[in-house]
């Protein structure tokens, strides 16, 4: 197993990573996507609603598994123990968001990438960089066998401890983590869960008044998919950690109000399930400028880069997006034979001038707890999943 050799390897075999090892096999680079899950999907989130502005970067993702299309973005205020303004943002033609079961679209993804000619090796934890006189030269997996390769490619998620190793990013504080919480819950049928919908829409809850979430508790959503909802929300480790603050307690008061009552007293728990994510990137000093992405050998991508939108807690689409760009780069070192900074800088460049940066820098990541006005999150939300379709200019 010692002395494997590819052109690029890829640390994580999520969205970042796959779509990176799809890319990078079409560029005909001997690829080796490394996922540490027994099949994509294992370790992350169960679903999400993806902004659809990534179809127009990636057209190809049309045929990707979805759960429900989404058409209504809905905003609602707690107030006076019950929901009581509701805005609601799309409801335009063409306008929808895909809502997934990650561990589907991302079993599809994998095939796309198989399909394209890169090796998937997954139950593999990539524990160290191989690095030689400051420059990344493959990885060591958790057994001890060394992969050497041109080009690594960090796309481990927030954590990264592919980057941490390379010496690119600091671990994440308390303060940067977000503690998020899912209940995945199911009603006797799909009819009753139309109903309970009210159409196909995503509805977000925002407590002013803190009558319910406690402080720094951001929102709490419900995530329609095909026959489930999610029930979901968070707050900062820092927090949970000073309040000790009760899901359930938190979730039951939620389940008592009377909007949620009239429309969802049928429904079930079916699992619970946490994630942490990465928060604040943009006002972090750890994570601000988003500057060190790439070095001799290495480029980090997706979550791992700190790419992720906060405020719409949407990191999908960067993930694929820098993913792409980080293929396509390696492809070019490849031909070059020169896989240092100077060549890998082109990472950097590419991605400044997408529409990650303006994301990143969106005014709604900033004003992230500005949560009493509806019109404002109205177009808050409005703006950070459909923005970079309308071409509108960030505030
Ligand atoms: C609760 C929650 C809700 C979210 N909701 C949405 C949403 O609705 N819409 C949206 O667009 N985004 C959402 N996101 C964000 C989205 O999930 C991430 O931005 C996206 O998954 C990033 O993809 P990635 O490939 O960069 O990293 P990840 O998806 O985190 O994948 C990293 C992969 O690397 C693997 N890995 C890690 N370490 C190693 C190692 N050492 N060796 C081998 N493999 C390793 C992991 O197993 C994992 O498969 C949400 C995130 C959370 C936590």
């Amino acid at each position: 197993m010692s002395n494997q050799t590819y052109d690029v390897v890829i640390v994580g075999g999520s969205f970042g990573g796959l779509a990176a090892g799809k890319e990078a096999a079409e560029k005909g680079l001997k690829t080796l996507i490394l996922e540490r899950g027994r099949k994509p999907g294992d370790k992350i989130l169960s679903g999400c609603g993806v902004p659809p502005w990534i179809f127009l970067e990636m057209p190809w993702l049309e045929e990707a598994p979805i759960q429900r299309w989404v058409n209504q973005f809905c905003n609602h205020n707690i107030e006076n123990g019950d929901v009581h303004v509701s805005v609601c943002a799309g409801n335009s033609p063409g306008i929808s968001i895909p809502f997934i079961y990650c561990k589907t679209f991302l079993g599809w993804l994998a095939e796309k990438a198989e399909g394209a000619g890169a090796e998937l090796r997954t139950s593999t934890v990539s524990a160290s960089v191989i690095k030689e006189e400051g420059h990344v030269r493959g990885v060591i997996t958790e057994d001890g066998t060394e992969i050497r390769s041109d080009v690594v490619i960090a796309a481990d998620g927030m954590w990264s401890m592919t980057a941490t190793k390379a010496g690119i990013r600091r671990k994440l504080q308390p303060d940067n983590i977000l503690h998020l919480v899912a209940y995945d819950m199911v009603m006797p049928s799909k009819e009753a869960l139309e109903e309970a919908l009210g159409g196909s829409a995503f509805h977000v809850f925002w407590d002013p008044g803190r009558e319910i979430f406690p402080e720094h508790f951001v929102y709490l959503g419900i995530f329609p998919y095909e026959d489930s909802f999610h029930v979901e929300g968070g707050t900062s480790l820092t927090y949970l950690g000073r309040a000790g603050r009760d899901y359930d307690k938190l979730y039951k008061s939620f389940f008592e109000l009377p909007w949620y009552r009239e429309r969802f007293a049928k429904a079930k728990l079916r699992s619970r399930m946490w994630r942490p994510y990465p928060t604040f990137e943009g006002l972090q000093g750890l994570l601000r400028g988003h500057d060190n992405t790439y070095g001799n050998g290495i480029m980090i991508v997706g979550d791992a880069a700190g790419f992720m939108a906060t405020a719409s807690s949407a990191g999908i689409p960067q993930a694929l997006l820098s993913g792409r760009m980080a293929a396509e780069v390696a492809a070019e070192a490849v031909s070059k034979g020169d896989a240092s900074k100077k060549t890998l800088k082109q990472y950097e460049e590419k991605w400044r001038n997408s529409i990650i940066l303006p994301l990143l820098n969106n005014y709604a990541r900033r004003d992230y707890f500005r949560s009493a006005d509806p019109n404002f999150n109205k177009r808050q939300s409005f703006e950070t999943y459909f923005w970079p379709m309308i071409l509108q200019e960030p505030v």
